[in-house]
């Protein structure tokens, strides 16, 4: 059986930043293993601009974002597979892929990188009511089918949620000359990035109705008609119906990490981020096995992506070293009122070396408010915060000193000033 000192299994942005990371550290046999015919994951159908202010300090497309990874991924001689799926991993941390140029083939590590990325809430997630024409997609597959396929999947076009995919995708088929009617969104905020609603709707008078739904398809081989209701607290309201005529309707309603394999792997997953739960280290429960980027919570911004799989990579390295705290020496942190998660959400003290930035999203829009960080009824620190939403990660800094007024579990919570 082949073996490796690490296996990254995704080669998107948290894969290759890993991979480079834990190579710059330490001379490694490193392999990533990637399902797709090409490295870059999600980013090469991202053909917008807006990657890379903070890492690159400049603005690129998301190919571009790519092609700075994997041109360094070349140079460094890092092995890699492309077309190669992981079917399979074990606690013992044997890896199991199958390529079309090997077949199914079983290889062993010291530790193991997840960064498989996530993927989007279908028509069957969400149950639409009525009929089951074809013109219903997500819209990353329309991305895909338009930016690396070249086809326009629609001319009257609707989008239903208003995540960031759907109101990139608003933009980009109006930039190819669809009609797009609309976007709505069942919530009363969108659950998409302020920037991207000015950019992808304002500036192309493209109506956002929240609080709406679709309730209901109507078509036969095609989807022709969808009426669209006013919600309240996800219940439609009678009488305040609209239909629309429209040939193609996206889905924009969510991203979850892909974590087939992990949990058949028995690796904890948080029920809020759809992710493993992890440690300050970026590694799950099982010994040797790391997670980072979107496999471990659905991020904003590659650049938090890139640097959240460099911490993952240097973790991997003292893993390696055998420098890395495995005993459970654990403060457990706890998402209290106005807040649906926290990642990490443990911190083995003995691993403390440097000040530990936690990520989180809120329940709600907030105005005014503090971020509170409680420990035994004790307030241990607070973050004034003028607005918070729940489309936007947000991230706290913890000093190394604050951890020693800390001896019990965490909760972290917003308040009103
Ligand atoms: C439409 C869209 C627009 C965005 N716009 C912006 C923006 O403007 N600015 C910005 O900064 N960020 C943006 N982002 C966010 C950013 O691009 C992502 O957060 C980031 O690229 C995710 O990287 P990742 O490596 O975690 O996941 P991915 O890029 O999804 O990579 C995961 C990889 O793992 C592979 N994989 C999965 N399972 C397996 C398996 N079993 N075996 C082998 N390989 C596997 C996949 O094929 C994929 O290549 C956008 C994201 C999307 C989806």
């Amino acid at each position: 059986m082949r073996e490796y000192d690490v296996i990254v299994i995704g080669g998107g942005s948290a894969g290759l930043a890993a991979a480079l990371e834990i190579n710059k550290h330490r001379k490694s046999k490193i392999l990533v293993l990637e399902r797709d015919a090409e490295l870059g994951g999600i980013l090469q159908q991202c053909i917008h601009n807006g990657f890379g202010l903070k890492v690159f300090k400049e603005e690129l497309t998301g190919p571009e974002y790519a092609e700075r990874f994997i041109n360094e991924l070349n140079e460094s001689g890092i092995e890699y597979k492309l077309s190669s799926m992981v079917t399979r991993m074990h606690p013992d941390k044997r890896v199991e892929y199958a390529s079309a140029e090997e077949g199914f083939v079983t290889i062993k590590a010291k530790a193991i990188v997840l960064t498989m990325g996530c993927y989007e809430r279908s028509a069957g997630a969400i149950s639409l009511p009525g009929k089951r024409p074809s013109g219903i997609m997500t819209a990353g597959a329309a991305q895909k089918y338009l930016n690396i396929d070249g086809y326009l999947v629609g001319k009257n076009v609707f989008i239903l949620g208003s995540g960031d995919i759907g109101l990139i995708m608003a933009r980009r088929m109006k930039l190819e000359g669809a009609n797009v009617i609309g976007v709505a969104e069942i919530l009363p905020f969108s659950g998409g990035l302020k920037r991207n609603i000015v950019q992808c709707l304002d500036d192309y008078d493209i109506p956002l109705y929240l609080s709406h739904t679709v309730t209901e398809i109507i078509g036969e081989n095609r989807i022709e008609k969808i009426i669209l209701s006013e919600v309240d607290n996800f219940v439609p309201i009678k009488g305040t119906e609209k239909e629309f005529e429209i040939d193609t309707l996206l889905l924009s309603v969510g991203l979850i990490p892909e974590n087939g394999i992990s949990e058949a792997c028995g690796i904890k997953i948080d029920s809020k981020t759809k992710g493993p739960i992890v440690n300050e280290s970026y590694q799950t429960n099982i010994d040797g096995i790391f997670a980072c980027g979107n496999v471990l919570h659905v991020h904003d911004l590659v650049d938090f992506v890139t640097e959240e799989s460099r911490k993952a990579g240097q973790a991997v390295v003292k893993y390696l070293d055998q420098t890395l705290d495995q005993s459970e020496n654990y403060i457990t942190l706890h998402p209290g009122e106005g807040v649906s998660y926290i990642v990490p959400q443990r911190i083995n003290r003995n691993n403390l070396t440097k000040n530990i930035e936690l990520f989180l999203r809120v329940t709600g829009e907030f105005k005014d408010v503090k971020f509170v960080i409680k420990s035994a009824n004790k307030t241990i620190k607070t973050f004034k915060k003028k607005h918070l939403a729940p489309a936007e990660m947000e991230k706290v800094k913890l000093k190394i000193e604050d951890f020693e007024n800390i001896d019990s579990d965490i909760i972290l919570s917003v308040e009103v000033l």
